[in-house]
């Protein structure tokens, strides 16, 4: 661990003490989340799998952890000010909340078309929404430009430090809980959750192999990695909408690529297969951005025989049209006996 955290300390100014602070402050208000396991799935695959399941975490999905701790690293005169951030999904009500909960007030660009029911949650925890249209406007430039406007902290949605020691708390509590792991899978949209869990898994599993999970169609991060420098698509079509994402950030992009062992990719079939396996096996709602984790495991079957892995299932966030619509889609695993 020490020689990691000194890389850190040069490299990026974060390392794993941020995850162990920004575990301090969301002791006792961010949900310690179950990691469950299906002994279906563990003797089909011949693996000892993991769940930590986020999906059980206030606002449905971890990204309450990074929201929260972002706004508690913040000065008194930063938090008298307010906070700015952009967010089509889940991040929205995650800062949302985090920032009503410790008295400070947020504003939230989101664009003009996303989902009423995001919308509407968010609003209700308290912040003021900005809307922008997905086609014309530079969500990033608006952002700045009403911060530097109106005076406030603008919290970059993925390259924030704090955000990123948040998001690797999960990772933190799933080896404090289960110890070391052979391997850990974790979705990737701007990059922040699987970099801040390369940063847990480093300093308290160190041989893990860490690999981050993208859509096929929707695969920056592989291409980045790659080619070693920042990819920036158009805005992919996939249903896992966590990780419609076009890029990462300069942050996320430099611990991921210095650290992750490689990032592989699954296709929308397969994750309505593994949510429909959620829902059946294990009982729980997964959205289709919490399963590219899980999927990738499945996926990776020969390779995981025998070993002890981890999944994150970052989120649950789905209104029951959707998981309708899902479910009827969804076919079984192909390790999954069509009776059993
Ligand atoms: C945001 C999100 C992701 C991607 O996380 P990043 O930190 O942006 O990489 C994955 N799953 C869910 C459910 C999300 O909301």
């Amino acid at each position: 661990m020490g020689e990691f955290t000194k890389m850190y300390a040069v490299s990026n100014g974060l390392d794993f003490e941020e995850v162990e602070r920004a575990e301090q402050r969301l002791k006792g208000v961010a949900h310690r989340t179950p990691v469950l396991q299906s002994s279906t799935l563990n003797a089909w695959l011949g693996a000892e799998v993991f769940f930590k399941c986020e999906n059980f975490q206030r606002v449905g999905a971890f990204k309450f952890r990074g929201g929260y701790n972002a706004v508690a690293r913040l000065t008194p005169e930063q938090r008298a000010r307010g906070v700015i951030t952009y967010s089509s999904g889940n991040m929205a009500q995650a800062v949302a909340l985090a920032a009503r909960m410790q008295g400070v007030h947020a504003t939230i660009v989101m664009p003009a078309d996303a989902p009423q029911a995001k919308k509407a949650a968010t609003q209700g925890y308290g912040a003021t929404i900005v809307e922008y249209d997905r086609q014309l406007d530079d969500r990033d430039s608006l952002t700045r430009q009403l911060a530097a406007e109106q005076g406030l902290y603008f919290i970059p949605p993925f390259g924030d430090e704090g955000i990123i020691a948040g998001q690797g708390t999960a990772a933190k509590e799933l080896f404090d809980d289960v110890g070391t792991l052979d391997q850990l899978y974790v979705p990737i949209g701007g990059g922040g959750l699987l970099s801040g869990s390369l940063l847990s898994a480093k300093a308290l599993s160190p041989a893990c192999q860490v690999f981050g999970v993208e859509p096929e169609l929707g695969n920056d991060a592989q291409q980045s990695l790659r080619q070693g420098q920042l990819v920036r698509i158009a805005t992919p079509q996939t249903i896992a909408d966590g990780a419609q994402t076009q890029s990462l950030s300069t942050t996320t992009f430099n611990i991921i690529t210095q650290n992750v062992t490689d990032i592989v990719t699954v296709n929308d079939q397969q994750l309505l297969n593994m949510l429909r396996f959620f829902a059946e096996r294990m009982k729980m709602v997964v959205e289709p951005t919490g399963c590219l984790a899980a999927a990738a495991a499945v996926q990776a079957a020969e390779q995981i025989r025998g070993k002890r892995v981890g999944v994150m299932v970052s989120g649950g966030n789905l209104d029951s049209v959707q998981l309708c619509k899902y479910l009827a889609l969804g076919q079984a695993l192909q390790c999954q006996p069509d009776t059993v």
